[in-house]
């Protein structure tokens, strides 16, 4: 029998609905409703329709969504002068940094610079910090769509083999860290695991598998347990097409539950955005109150 649909565009739809409600009560008890600030370095292309769908979520729920366009070349100090600017102001609730950065720009630097209350990625080393010490309520976004995912479904964690292939430090790593709050138990697989020969030996152990590579088809169906649960962050281009890390149509042979790419994460991923700016802004609230 052949995988159930991870549909993102439901767990999407649910959370949406419940934010939605959040900011109609915000709005009626402070006549305001949280300002995001996106920065955008560049013309990347994925970076632009990123920002696109973030604009329409923040539409749809009632947010309000500035993306600043900084005017290139722009030196590392003033980049943090601007963002020390927005840590300040107190109409400013969440901050967010695009990338790919331009080379002279230390990514690190200036993520560090982003005041913890408003991190809206978590990217700060601090809010990281918190992560480690089991401090989920705010994580980054697609891990969290991840969790979202598997709880929409019912889907159990606990003593669950859980294999993730990546470790970037925007989905792999933290998205181990949210597993290991709930008690799965987390193998973490990366380019040096390929090397070794020894991916499709971990990806046969999971009982949910998260691939977020970035390398068409890097998974293939036949290494996948029976019954697995699937989840495909990756998003690569080929033909003029979207597709996923793993070669789908074989992992929907042998999984009980798989994401599809796209309209699997991507879709909760934005969604956790604007979650994380409600989150920030009720933060803020209640440090000045
Ligand atoms: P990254 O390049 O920062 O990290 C890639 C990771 O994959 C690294 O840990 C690397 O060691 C590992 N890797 C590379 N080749 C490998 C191989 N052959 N076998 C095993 N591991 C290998 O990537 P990232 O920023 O984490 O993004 C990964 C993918 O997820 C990309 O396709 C990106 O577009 C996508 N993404 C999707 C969303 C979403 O919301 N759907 C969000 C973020 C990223």
């Amino acid at each position: 029998m052949s995988a159930r649909i991870m549909d993102g565009r439901l767990v999407a739809d649910k959370i949406k609905a419940d934010l939605r409600r959040q900011i109609a009560e915000i709005r009626q008890s402070h006549g305001e409703v949280p300002r995001l600030v996106n920065i955008l370095l560049g013309q990347d292309g994925g970076a632009c329709a990123y920002a696109k769908s973030q604009r329409k979520v923040a539409q749809e729920i009632g947010i309000e969504y500035l993306l600043e366009e900084l005017p290139q070349p722009i030196t590392q100090d003033d980049l943090i002068a601007y963002i020390r600017k927005l840590n300040t102001d107190p109409q400013v609730h969440g901050i967010m940094l695009h990338k790919p950065f331009p080379v002279h720009i230390d990514y690190r630097a200036v993520a560090n610079q982003i005041s913890m209350d408003k991190d809206l990625e978590g990217v700060n080393v601090g809010n990281i910090g918190r992560m480690l010490l089991g401090d989920t309520h705010m994580s980054p976004c697609t891990p969290a769509a991840v969790l979202e995912h598997l709880a929409f479904h019912h889907i159990p964690l606990r003593g669950k083999e859980v294999v993730i292939v990546g470790a970037s430090e925007i989905v792999g790593k933290p998205l181990s860290l949210l597993f290991l709050t709930h008690m799965a138990t987390v193998t973490v697989c990366h380019i040096a695991t390929t090397e070794a020969g020894l991916l499709p030996a971990h990806v046969g152990r999971a009982d949910i598998l998260v691939v977020a590579v970035g390398k068409p088809h890097v998974v293939r169906g036949e290494w996948i347990k029976k019954d697995a649960v699937v989840i495909d962050v990756g998003i690569n281009k080929r033909d003029d097409k979207i597709i996923g890390d793993v070669e789908f149509d074989q992992a929907r042979e042998r999984a009980s539950w798989i994401t599809p790419v796209p309209g699997g994460v991507g879709p909760v991923t934005v969604v956790m955005l604007m979650r994380n700016g409600i989150l920030a802004y009720q933060q803020q609230k209640l440090k000045r109150a």
